[in-house]
């Protein structure tokens, strides 16, 4: 379906108000729905962008056509986007989510226009507190379709939780399956901030049905390493987020302090480097206050996790466990199998590369190349072998763009037959009449209009 252009929306805001009573006849009105974001204070708390996305779907408007309308025109000079809606809805809004610059100036502007005090609470800061935000979000929003399933199947509103958007829950803390972040029919990514009219649990670029059965691992299929890891992450998240509610913002600070006595008096840079796999002179710059230095939530899980402590025990001076797995050096299987632990086999991958562009079969995206020769994602590929990828994706482009050729050749053609067979009855082929003869909401692609047009001068009804 061809995209709207979000400057040609009309935001359709409520105009006409029930009657009040009384009591209500004092309150102040908020010019976009008072919309509750759902599950406020809990660890399944909404993100900002998928409150941004339901609240335009309530107003049955575009995300993006009620972003460009309604929130970018009352931003400072400050904060106005530097570009288009459309491309900063496509990844950058993510940064929303988290510590970005424009995250207060959007909560601020949303706050006034839904009369919301509660909208900051969908952001990371306010659960993980000022750490670097580097490597906290992802690029694009992930799912899990088991939950989407479950809240359609139970009547439950259909939302983006803030956990989808971060990087380090891949699993559902619900369901252990793996959350998803292609789609299963079109493998695209999710748009950030949605441009058309698609519902929640729906493909931002094909409509299809995110929460139908899970193309993904199931939960059998992930390693128990991975799976205590991922339990445990998720335990930890829980842990800071009512650390938060209770004592306000994280005592990082408390954190590294703690960590810096203990391997001062303990001299234990080297064992915690040795256990952890981080590099000692990082650690260094961990615990030395007047270094900038930050470590990512990531890399401060990672070191936990391996000496069996949690960041909040670790903050309160409780380092007994840490200093027993030291001792014992008990390491624990390192939680993150990806970039520098994994050994990359160069003889298979070329061979699986080169056999796959020499074949004649319909070819496949660089991602699910990479899916099928056991990686996450397509980076390490595309660092070893740029031409051969190059090839790839280029052909993987041209495959895509043939297809729609043929599909969109196809739809003239069915529209064209449709049409001859409502004039050969004798009757003026309207849309209308011509609907019944074609797949549902065919006419809607442009295309299809333009092929009905187009018969409609060949049979003389136009000029
Ligand atoms: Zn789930
Ligand atoms: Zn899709």
């Amino acid at each position: 379906m061809r995209e709207i252009e979000p400057t040609q929306m009309t935001v359709r805001i409520r105009t006409t108000w029930p009657a009040l009573l009384p009591e209500e006849r004092l309150l102040p009105r908020s010019r976009l729905y008072d919309l509750a974001p759902n599950a406020v204070g809990t660890p399944w708390c909404e993100s900002l962008t998928g409150y941004i996305n339901r609240l335009g779907w309530t107003h049955h408007v575009p995300p993006r056509a009620l972003v460009a309308q309604e929130i970018v025109p009352r931003l400072d000079e400050e904060s106005r986007l530097i570009a288009p809606v459309g491309v900063f809805g496509t990844k950058q809004a993510m940064s929303l989510n988290g510590a970005g610059v424009a995250t207060k100036p959007w909560v601020e502007v949303l706050s006034d226009l839904t009369s919301r005090k509660d909208l900051l609470l969908l952001t990371l800061p306010l659960w993980v507190g000022n750490l670097s935000p580097r490597w906290q979000l992802r690029e694009t929003p992930a799912w899990c379709p088991s939950c989407l399933s479950a809240w359609r199947t139970n009547g439950q509103p259909r939302y983006q939780p803030l956990h989808w958007m971060m990087r380090m829950v891949t699993l559902c803390p619900q369901h252990q399956t793996p959350l998803i972040d292609h789609c299963p029919r079109c493998q695209k990514c999710q748009l950030v901030l949605t441009s058309s009219k698609t519902q929640p649990g729906e493909c931002t670029s094909c409509g299809h049905e995110l929460g139908a059965n899970a193309n993904g691992l199931s939960a059998q299929e992930e390693s128990s390493e991975h799976r205590a890891w991922q339990k445990w992450v998720w335990k930890v998240l829980q842990e800071l987020q009512v650390s938060m509610r209770i004592n306000g913002l994280i005592p990082w600070e408390a954190f590294f302090r703690h960590l810096a006595v203990y391997l001062r008096e303990h001299k234990g840079h080297s064992q915690l480097a040795q256990v952890t796999g981080i590099d000692r002179t990082v650690l260094y710059r961990w615990i030395d206050p007047a270094d900038a230095y930050s470590p990512t939530l990531e890399a401060i899980l990672k070191l936990c996790y391996v000496c069996q402590v949690t960041p909040f025990q670790v903050m309160n001076g409780q380092l007994d466990q840490l200093q027993q797995t030291l001792q014992a050096k008990k390491e624990r299987q390192s939680p993150l199998p990806h970039r520098q632990n994994q050994r990359f086999d160069r003889e298979r991958c070329q061979e699986a590369l080169q056999g796959i562009l020499d074949s004649t079969n319909e070819p496949q995206s660089l991602r699910q190349i990479a899916l099928q020769l056991g990686f996450r994602d397509a980076h390490q590929l595309g660092y070893h072998f740029p031409e051969e990828c190059k090839l790839v994706i280029q052909r993987a482009k041209a495959y895509r763009q043939q297809r729609k050729k043929q599909r969109l050749a196809h739809v003239r053609e069915q529209v064209r037959q449709a049409v001859l067979s409502v004039h050969s009855q004798g009757v003026y082929p309207s849309q209308k009449k011509v609907n019944p003869f074609l797949p549902p909401a065919l006419m809607r692609l442009p295309e299809a209009r333009a092929a009905w047009h187009a018969t409609l001068q060949e049979l003389g009804y136009e000029p």
